[in-house]
């Protein structure tokens, strides 16, 4: 039987999960700004997170609200001495907020993209952007309980998340285990200790290597491990995971997980960390190479490029990034790991085995689009460069 009662308590929250989990909230939140399209980005404000970490805030040239889903990325492009540069960061700001984007940049020593916003880019400056991308989100991943493990600059997408949860006034129950070096490198410290004070159901704890100029820091000093897991978050088997911040932390990450018996289907993960994607890839390359055996069966295919009929030869253990890059071909990219879309080309002939994360929609590839940089090429090729 279905009473009144009964639908009182069942109605909200279906409500409140679809407000949270479906793609169409966001889309009516604001004006669309897809991820082919580039805007002008007017700076408004920049602040110090951290003392190498800053935000900076963002209206659209035309003032228009812009629709985003918590976690998803924007991609950046500058001009740094006299080169393009093309980068991802993570929309740190909640998207129930539209009428301005925030990214949180932390500083990468000799870094070109990082340096140039913290040296160069203040209050009035603008900054070429394509529009927003990405699945690492919560919308298809809807639950009532989630646990958000973050380390360093890997917070943004979770404090996007966070924020947008809190904004909406849902009663979901968020765990979110921060790892810093030191209590004075927490981002966001204030306000996640403010959010936490507000809302009952939501858990903010930091996890410090070391403390640092604090001495009197009383929170867990160390990593993330199962034991700490198991006793501040004794539930964690039944939330649904989003992990972000460098590849050894995620590895860690995923493998206390695993140990504690959480199921891998709900944990979901985004890495930053390019130079690993990469560093993995060099030392595959370099192994197939070092290989007599595996390089004598190697496939070897040409790449033609149709605008200027320059040619090149591709091998099985490489990318065709990899490869165009080798042939000293300028091709755009940022990721490299099939994330943000830039390397996008259309394939005129040939095939490939595209493995990507997310950086591409199924009607680009029927159109005939792939990801240069998780792209190998099973037959000779013609790209429309
Ligand atoms: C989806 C996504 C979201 C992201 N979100 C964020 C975010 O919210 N916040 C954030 O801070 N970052 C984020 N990043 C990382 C960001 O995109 C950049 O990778 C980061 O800011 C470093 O860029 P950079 O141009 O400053 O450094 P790069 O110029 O790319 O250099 C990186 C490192 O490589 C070294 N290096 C550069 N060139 C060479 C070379 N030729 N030989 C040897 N070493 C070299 C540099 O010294 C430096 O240590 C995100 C990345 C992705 C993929």
């Amino acid at each position: 039987m279905t009473s009144a009662a009964s639908l009182c308590i069942v109605e909200p929250v279906q409500a409140e999960a679809d407000r949270f989990t479906s793609a169409g909230t966001w889309e009516r939140a604001g004006a669309a700004w897809t991820s082919e399209q580039k805007k002008r980005l007017i700076c408004c404000r920049v602040f110090a997170e951290t003392h190498d970490v800053r935000t900076f805030v963002f209206s659209t040239e035309e003032g228009l609200p812009i629709s985003f889903e918590p976690g998803q990325f924007i991609t950046v492009s500058a001009e740094i001495k006299g080169q393009p540069v093309t980068r991802c960061y993570t929309i740190s700001s909640p998207p129930t907020r539209p009428y301005t984007l925030s990214i949180t940049v932390k500083r990468v020593p000799g870094g070109a993209m990082s340096n140039w916003l913290h040296d160069s880019l203040k209050p009035g400056g603008v900054l070429q952007a394509h529009g927003p991308s990405g699945v690492f989100t919560p919308t298809s991943h809807p639950a009532a309980k989630s646990l958000y493990l973050s380390a360093g600059s890997g917070v943004t997408p979770l404090m996007s998340m966070t924020r947008a949860s809190i904004d909406l006034g849902l009663d979901r129950d968020i765990v979110f285990v921060h790892s810093s070096r030191t209590p004075e490198d927490i981002i966001f410290r204030d306000e996640l200790r403010r959010l936490a004070a507000e809302s009952s159901r939501l858990e903010v704890i930091h996890v410090c290597e070391a403390v640092g100029n604090e001495p009197d820091w009383k929170g867990p000093v160390g990593r993330l491990s199962l034991e700490l897991l198991l006793q501040r978050v004794p539930d964690f088997k039944e939330r649904e995971v989003f992990t972000c911040g460098p590849a050894g932390y995620m590895n860690a990450a995923k493998d206390i997980l695993r140990r504690g018996g959480h199921d891998p289907s709900r944990y979901h993960q985004e890495s930053f960390d390019i130079g690993a994607a990469e560093v993995e890839r060099d030392a595959r390359q370099a192994a197939a190479t070092s290989n007599p055996v595996a390089a004598e069966r190697r496939q070897t295919y040409t790449v033609r490029l149709a605008r200027s009929s320059s040619t090149f030869t591709i091998d099985d253990s490489q990318t065709v990034l990899a490869a165009a890059k080798q042939a000293g071909v300028a091709v755009a990219s940022s990721c490299s790991q099939g994330i943000c879309g830039t390397c996008k080309t259309r394939l005129i002939e040939g095939t490939v085995d595209m493995r990507h994360n997310g950086g591409i929609r199924q009607r680009e590839i029927d159109k005939g689009m792939r990801l240069l940089c998780c792209s190998r090429a099973t037959s000779d090729l013609v790209l429309d460069l």
